[in-house]
């Protein structure tokens, strides 16, 4: 993984931990009692099949991704250990399981979206690495409105506080971003 990402993926991990330090106790009894359904072969550490196995029981299979799997694994060593898969939780918990649509790679940093798609609750979103948006890299409607994930959660308040007006108005939502159109 290269540089940015790998800092990227350590604010992740410092927030799962934060977060996993601030659960109540029987929270964290699931996170061991996960880990432990996890690990079918009771060795202490996640494979990447018993990876893939546990999520297709949870039904999370936008996780299944050797990508995501790959960032997990702070050490490379090929498995996840406990403080590893706590970041799979948080992943999991706040659904931030974002894969950049040019390339594939797990989206652990900034990134860009398409506005109109994010504020559009009938499509999905469309999310694209840095690298991908700069070297053009991704296929999507021509008049799309591309905004980093920082600008749309600013932007997302803003189309909050004017909601009234906005439910009717789709439309009007990507006009007040103050974003640089394609
Ligand atoms: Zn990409
Ligand atoms: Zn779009």
């Amino acid at each position: 993984m290269e540089g940015s990402r790998k800092a990227a993926m350590e604010g992740i991990r410092r927030a799962a931990r934060a977060y996993y330090d601030h659960l109540p106790d029987g929270e964290r009894k699931n996170a061991t009692k996960d880990f432990n359904d996890m690990d079918k072969n009771r060795d202490g550490k996640i494979s990447l099949l018993e990876y893939v196995d546990y999520l297709k029981k949870k039904k999370a299979t936008s996780f299944v991704q050797q990508s995501i799997f790959r960032a997990l694994d702070k050490d490379d060593n090929g498995t996840l250990d406990f403080e590893e898969a706590i970041v799979l939780f948080y992943l999991m918990k706040s659904g931030r399981a974002i894969i950049c649509k040019g390339c594939e790679k797990f989206l652990a940093g900034a990134y860009f979206s398409c506005s109109q798609c994010f504020f559009n609750v009938s499509v999905s979103t469309y999310e694209i690495c840095c690298a991908c948006y700069r070297g053009n890299n991704f296929t999507h409607h021509g008049d799309a409105i591309f905004c980093d994930n920082y600008t749309l959660l600013r932007q997302s308040r803003s189309a909050i506080q004017a909601a009234p007006r906005l439910t009717r108005k789709r439309d009007k939502a990507a006009q007040i971003l103050n974003c640089s159109i394609m």
